[in-house]
């Protein structure tokens, strides 16, 4: 190709790509598989990688981010971002309307839209480029967050059609209920404490310094108010439909998601069906907005100090029902962790029927008096699970005792522990509670730990219910007609797991030493500990001066390690575990790899390779003594580059003039 053809390719390629994302994040109809749509994106990336000259600052591979951010720039809104009067009564919007007729003569045209419990932004185009994209922050100023929000696919990068020179365009970002619910489930998986509510998690989630991860979170949005100097349209309704044709996603009127109305009746009417329908919505939504649809009755009505008087937002009320609460059991986590949970009599609240409630901890069931057979008053906010908020204590039985938290494991019957500033109780049984054993075992198994093809946790979950396995030492002694004879599993799977175990005797010894779940041990700590002390043998020799000598140990981690080798449950499943023949120290060739010839510089690993993997890769800089980082900077030695490196990273490797080496120039260092 020569440099012509190469710059018109990259112009198609970023046009088709651009179109399909449309066509699947705001149409929600693809005209092309995943598979051919990742061929494009990839070519692009190539060709942009080899000619960064050509390489459009809103190309589609921004989609992915890559760019860190370490502090937000404050900008000053052109236009200052305000928020809507709120009202909770229907009087409040029929006052509203009343107040309008007074000062406006003529018809009155209303607009109804969702109120999106989200995160406001406002984004400015120039020239039909996204330009940058702002955070309300406090209405004056926000936080430029242009990066965070390139990555979001339902907001074009370029504009199609007639728009305006420059404008802003405002609305709201979101998490959907689906990925929001897929997230918490891979925090439970790692048993991390799960996310309260999507509105909180989109906000953080958006001022997050890594666009990659921002990336993987999908985010949506809907944009549906439009901002700027001589704009050409003359109701707020016009200016929705020209945004669409634009190409940002909006409310729609087929969907009911906006709509015209003439009279207050209308307004009702769409509040009325909203208040019921939006529990089928994917995501949140917290009200309704209503606003005068001429632009120029608008500017006739004018403001307050603090709001717009031609528009008012009507919240819907967080739903709350009463029942009676006719039990309360204890849940026991993978961590030992307690939760007290509410078994209500059934009920209807929020469109779905309501059983449990969270209780939080024994300080909550002690602060609002919660008590078996009280009337309790149930509330559906955000959060996916309902919660109670209060108690009918007049309506209690004379006889009625407060409630007494439970002192033993419900699993185990172990007396349970509650350390000082702790606000949950744990059951210290770490080896005999089934939801622990459980738990610990799942760990071992995990992809970042012995990673054993075949085993999941539900697997997991049923070995030790059948009283198979106890520990992860026992997975090795498991035989063909054991797991055959369980349900659901024929020769093929038990084959699959079996092979499993065997190969994952070839794990390295890194990982093995993550796997056996030393509280504190993460990852990262593992690989330390390993480089410096070569075997688990010299580990659990190890006194608590020579475990902080080693890099990054610190008296936490030293202290867990010492407690864990003095406790015979874990020897036990240790020396098992040996004799298995897992590997319990480097290898002679990790042991022959290890050098300082990297120390004292800091590299960055970007792109694809042919000779490594990207972790083999960041393995053998830091046996050789070098660091990783994932971000550019000042700091930064090398940037160790394959295929497909990010434009935006090149960009500022040449910025701050960080040498980029490939991966031949690489093995020549080591
Ligand atoms: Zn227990």
């Amino acid at each position: 190709m020569t440099l012509e053809q190469t710059q018109k390719r990259i112009k198609e390629l970023t046009a088709s790509i651009n179109q399909h994302n449309y066509n699947y994040y705001v149409l929600s109809n693809p005209t092309i598989s995943d598979f051919d749509f990742d061929m494009l994106l990839e070519e692009l990336q190539k060709l942009e990688l080899e000619f960064p000259q050509f390489a459009d600052e809103n190309s589609p591979t921004k989609r992915v981010g890559g760019s860190i951010t370490k502090n937000f720039e404050t900008v000053k809104h052109n236009y200052p971002m305000l928020s809507l009067s709120n009202s909770y009564s229907r009087e409040e919007i029929a006052d509203f309307e009343n107040r309008i007729k007074k000062l406006i003569d003529g018809e009155i045209e209303y607009v109804c839209e969702l109120k999106y419990d989200g995160v406001a932004i406002g984004i400015t185009y120039k020239n039909g480029k996204l330009f940058r994209a702002v955070t309300r922050g406090d209405g004056v100023q926000g936080d430029n967050i242009t990066e965070n929000v390139k990555t979001i696919r339902s907001i074009p990068l370029q504009l199609n059609g007639d728009f305006p020179e420059e404008f802003e365009i405002r609305g709201e970002i979101f998490m959907p209920h689906k990925v929001f619910e897929q997230l918490n489930k891979e925090k439970e998986e790692i048993g991390e404490q799960l996310y309260a509510n999507a509105r909180n998690t989109a906000s953080g989630t958006i001022k997050m310094q890594d666009s990659a991860v921002v990336a993987q979170r999908k985010l949506d949005s809907y944009l549906y108010f439009v901002l700027g100097e001589n704009l050409p349209f003359t109701t707020h309704l016009e200016a929705i439909n020209k945004a669409k044709a634009w190409g940002f996603k909006v409310p729609l009127e087929e969907n009911n998601f906006i709509k015209k109305c003439n009279s207050i009746d209308e307004i009702f009417e769409f509040i009325n069906y909203w208040d019921t329908a939006r529990h089928q919505l994917d995501f949140d939504i917290d009200g309704v907005v209503i606003k005068v649809n001429s632009y120029n009755k608008q500017q006739e009505l004018g403001m307050t100090a603090k709001s717009p008087k031609w528009a008012i937002a009507y919240k819907f009320k967080a739903e709350q029902v009463k029942t009676k609460l006719l039990e309360i059991t204890y849940q026991v986590g993978r961590t030992g962790a307690i939760t007290p949970v509410a078994n209500l009599q059934p009920v209807l609240l929020a469109g779905t029927t309501v059983k449990r409630a969270s209780l939080h901890n024994a300080d909550q069931i002690e602060k609002l008096d919660i008590r078996v057979n009280d009337i309790v008053l149930v509330e559906k906010g955000g959060e996916i699970i309902p919660k109670i908020v209060g108690v009918e204590a007049t309506q209690r039985d004379i006889f009625s005792q407060p409630t007494q938290y439970i002192k033993n494991c419900p699993e185990c019957n172990t007396a349970l522990i509650r350390t000082e500033g702790d606000a949950k109780h744990f059951c210290p049984n770490e080896w005999g509670c089934p939801p622990q054993i459980k738990g610990k075992i799942a760990h071992f198994i995990s992809r970042k730990a012995m990673n054993i093809d075949g085993l999941g946790e539900e697997t997991i979950d049923l070995l030790v219910d059948k009283n198979l396995i106890k520990n992860s030492a026992d997975l090795y002694n498991l035989r063909f007609e054991q797991l055959f004879n369980l349900e659901g599993f024929k020769d093929k799977k038990v084959q699959n797991i079996l092979d499993g175990l065997v190969q994952s005797k070839q794990i390295p010894f890194e990982r093995v030493l993550y796997a056996i779940g030393i509280r504190f041990v993460g990852e990262t700590v593992a690989k330390k500990l390993a480089k410096h002390f070569k075997s688990l043998e010299n580990i659990r020799k190890a006194s608590f001066e020579e475990l902080i000598a080693a890099d990054e140990i610190g008296e936490k981690i030293a202290e867990s390690i010492l407690l864990f080798f003095e406790n015979e449950s874990n020897k036990e499943v240790i020396a098992k575990l040996e004799q298995v023949g897992l590997n319990f120290s480097l290898s002679e060739d990790q042991l022959a790899n290890t050098s300082n010839k990297l120390e004292g510089l800091t590299f960055v690993v970007s792109g694809v390779f042919t000779l490594f993997s990207r972790d083999e890769l960041k393995d053998s800089i830091e046996k050789n003594g070098g660091k990783v980082s994932s971000s550019i900077s000042k700091k930064t030695s090398y940037i160790v580059a394959g295929e497909n490196m990010g434009p935006s990273k090149l960009q500022k490797a040449q910025e701050l003039g960080v040498k980029i080496i490939d991966e031949n120039a690489f093995l020549a260092m080591v």
